[in-house]
């Protein structure tokens, strides 16, 4: 990707020093990632930028790092008021002095963290964007020092977008009022439309833009053929992610409620997540997913924004997302620590046919109904291609890219074939019903008729007496529906109607007539698991030694002890990163315990000991 003004000096810009201190001292970090060292030195020396980096890249350090080194308490405002206390528990868990301030307080704790702030006794401070616009607010702010702005989850300044949020309009007066005061604005959104409207409604056009690579490494990307979708599911989870936290999303508030039924029935723990169950029961599984180790989240899309759970091992969809930048926002959320983690789709006849009708049916305008139509197009040109997954994916957001080597395609190749010959059958048989018997039937009748089945309903229509009545036996039932999903996806067919039948497009006659080639994918054998066969256990520690295994489990045992101990999520404590970590190098005294990456100060200090004991009490 390209930036308003390019940032990529791969070595530390000078006067880093103070925050590298403060990387090692506090966080236990070696090294800055990415460009974050650039970022931090920009906004350290008073000046405003502009970040976009994918969900898991590290943006929190880069206002968290700067508050701490400059002079004043750093403001962050943040729309997630529901994740406020933990932000402000893990920074309290790493001896950083911070607050917040939204509605969910009652006046004395405001007064006490307003009191907090004047007497210079906060490094950061969280504040829901419409306290920024009441005037005390602003009062108060004029009274003490600031070290920056940090406008997090900068998107919501977007009027076209998702999730727009009318007071982040105002934010664009900070600098107007606080005239020396850095603001850093930070997003995980990576289209360049809003990017650009990001930075003119913050006035940020004039500041330095990074913009980090949107791949995810370490997110290996699986699209499998739907056929039992929560048999797969379960086949999934145990075969791969035993033990893991993961989300899966369906699109109705039903199959959220049977999925997470079928999960518990089959002894994997797990909670259901929908706009239509009471406030307090979603507060509250939100708040379990986060607290407790190994619980699978099964939700709408509703969930999910500013969930900063790094130990998400996979997220699942069972059915199709409406679009590429919601699937990427959505399996995003997956593998926030940068270990391995899984984003899996079961794809089906069925979703083509669903969504195409909803689009057919949604409210608003021709054009509305174009847009979401491209949208769903990419999406579906993402299930169906038979090159990288990631590259295309990446290419879909402006960004080129090679083979991934981790994902499904990349793994076990899947195979293009000719497959003109079946799609004219399947294109004859839509326009025969539809031109000698004035009729419209859905994928299964069709199907029918090509393989030549002599069902009830066959005889009832007299289909057996079509030109095209068993031309097809070189298929099976499931390769037809396969090649009717693709012409689908390909829009060389249409479906119309509640019970799905299908009719033809303009792009229909150039393979019926004008001699178009249809290139179709075909399904390598059974998608299973291709790179970690063997498992059963959580991709976490798949690649350790058995011993660290062991000490690995039981790190996490005593970690869920402590952080419940605590009420605090898990992840608060220690990140599984920094656990496998120690559970690899078996460190013998506290100072070998305080080289590995996640273990800072305060950390080292506080647990260092009891996690001595738990490694070498077996
Ligand atoms: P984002 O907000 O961009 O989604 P976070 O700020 O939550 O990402 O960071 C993602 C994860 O990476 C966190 O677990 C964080 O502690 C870790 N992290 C960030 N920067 C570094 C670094 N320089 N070294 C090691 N881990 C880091």
């Amino acid at each position: 990707m390209t930036s308003a003004a390019p940032v990529q000096s791969e070595q530390a810009p000078a006067g880093l020093d103070a925050a590298l201190e403060v990387l090692h001292r506090v966080f236990g970090y070696p090294t800055f990632r990415g460009n974050q060292a650039d970022i931090i030195a920009e906004v350290v020396a008073g000046r405003d930028a502009l970040v976009l980096m994918p969900t898991g890249g590290g943006k929190s350090l880069c206002y968290q790092v700067p508050a701490l080194v400059r002079d004043g308490v750093g403001v962050v405002i943040s729309p997630l008021i529901a994740l406020m206390q933990d932000q402000v528990d893990a920074l309290q868990a790493l001896g950083v002095r911070a607050g917040f301030l939204n509605s969910t307080q009652d006046a004395a704790e405001r007064q006490r963290v307003e009191r907090a702030f004047l007497a210079g006794e906060l490094d950061l401070l969280y504040l829901a964007p419409e306290r920024l616009r009441v005037e005390s607010t602003a009062r108060l702010l004029d009274r003490g020092t600031i070290a920056l702005f940090a406008i997090d989850e900068a998107h919501c300044v977007a009027q076209w977008g998702h999730d727009f949020r009318p007071d982040y309009l105002a934010l664009s007066t900070l600098h107007e009022r606080w005239p020396t005061v850095p603001r850093i604005a930070l997003t995980a959104t990576a289209t360049a439309a809003t990017r650009a409207e990001i930075a003119t409604r913050l006035d940020l056009t004039r500041a330095r833009h990074f913009v980090a690579s949107f791949d995810r490494p370490n997110i290996s990307y699986r699209i499998v053929g739907k056929d039992q979708p929560r048999q797969q599911l379960l086949s999934l989870i145990r075969a791969e992610h035993a033990g893991d936290a993961g989300i899966v999303y369906c699109l109705s508030r039903a199959s959220v409620e049977a999925t997470a039924e079928f999960l518990n029935a089959n002894n994997i723990p797990a909670l259901p997540y929908h706009a239509g169950l009471d406030s307090r029961v979603r507060a509250a599984n939100q708040s379990r997913f986060l607290r407790e180790d190994g619980l699978v989240m099964v939700a709408t899309i509703a969930f999910g924004m500013g969930i900063d759970k790094p130990d998400v091992r996979f997220v699942a969809h069972l059915d199709l997302p409406k679009s590429v930048e919601g699937y990427y926002q959505e399996t995003g959320r997956a593998g926030r620590d940068g270990l391995p983690s899984t984003a899996w789709l079961a794809y089906g006849l069925a979703d083509v046919v669903q969504q195409r009708k909803m689009i057919e049916t949604s409210d608003g305008d021709a054009a509305h109904r174009r847009r979401l139509g491209s949208q769903l197009n990419a999406m579906l040109a993402l299930c169906e291609t038979v090159e990288c997954r990631r590259s295309q994916l990446l290419g879909y957001f402006g960004e080129a890219g090679g083979d991934c080597g981790n994902c499904d395609t990349c793994l076990v190749p899947a195979e293009a074939w000719d497959g003109t010959v079946p799609a004219q059958k399947v294109l004859s048989t839509v326009f025969r019903l539809d031109r000698e018997r004035g009729q419209r039937f859905g994928t299964g009748q069709v199907v029918d008729i090509l393989l030549g089945k002599q069902t009830a309903k066959v005889e009832q229509f007299g289909h057996s007496t079509l030109s095209v009545f068993g031309v097809g036996t070189e298929l099976r039932d499931a390769e037809w529906r396969g090649v009717v999903r693709q012409l689908l996806a390909q829009g060389l067919l249409s479906v119309e109607g509640d019970h799905g039948t299908l009719g033809l497009t303009d792009a229909s006659a150039e393979v019926l007539y004008r001699g178009r080639q249809v290139r179709l994918r075909r399904e390598p054998e059974r998608t299973r698991a291709p790179s970690r066969s063997s498992a059963r256990r959580s991709s976490v520690v798949v690649d350790l030694p058995e011993q660290a295994v062991g000490l690995f489990e039981r790190l996490r045992a005593w970690r869920a002890a402590t952080a419940a101990e605590q009420g605090v999520p898990a992840y608060v404590v220690f990140h599984d990163a920094t656990l496998r970590q120690i559970a690899s190098l078996n460190p013998s005294d506290l100072e070998g315990l305080g080289q590995v990456s996640g273990v800072g100060e305060n950390k080292l200090a506080k647990y260092g000991q009891q996690i001595l004991d738990t490694l070498h009490s077996g």
